[in-house]
C-alpha cells in the first residue's frame, strides 16, 4: 500500500489477536475462511468505515439486512458488508456466514455473483 490512509475495514480473531486490514470488504470474509479451515476460530469485525451501514437498523435480522443494502448494489450485496452489518447487533463472521446459508436455503436470498448476495 503506497499510502498512509487506513483501510477501511477490519476484523479480528479474538482467539489469536490475528488481524484483517483491507479495503475490500469480502477480503475480511476470505480471512474468516482461511483463519476458520486452518484453525476452527471464529472471527469478529474491528470496524467497517462504509457510511450505507448507517441505513441499516441496529436490530435488523440478516433479511432485512439485505433488502436495506439491496438497493445501494448493482449486483448484490457483498458478503463481507452484509457480515459487517449484522456485527453491529454481536454476530461474528462465521455466526452471520453460517446464517446466510441457511436463509439461502430457504430460496429467499439469491447469489447474483460470487460472494454477493441479493434479497428476492
Ligand atoms: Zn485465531
Amino acid at each position: 500500500m503506497s499510502r498512509q490512509t487506513r483501510p477501511k475495514f477490519a476484523a479480528t480473531c479474538r482467539a489469536c489477536a490475528e488481524e484483517c486490514a483491507t479495503d475490500d470488504p469480502n477480503e475480511i470474509v476470505e480471512f474468516y475462511r482461511r483463519h476458520h479451515s486452518l484453525t476452527g476460530h471464529d472471527v469478529e469485525w474491528e470496524r467497517a468505515d462504509l457510511p450505507v451501514l448507517e441505513r441499516v437498523p441496529l436490530d435488523a435480522d440478516l433479511q432485512s439486512v439485505v433488502e436495506a443494502l439491496d438497493e445501494h448494489y448493482e449486483n448484490g450485496v457483498p458478503l463481507g458488508v452484509v457480515t459487517a452489518a449484522a456485527s453491529r447487533r454481536g454476530a461474528t463472521v462465521g455466526e452471520t456466514l453460517e446464517e446466510v446459508r441457511e436463509v439461502r436455503l430457504t430460496g429467499r436470498f439469491w447469489e447474483p455473483s460470487d460472494d454477493r448476495i441479493s434479497a428476492y
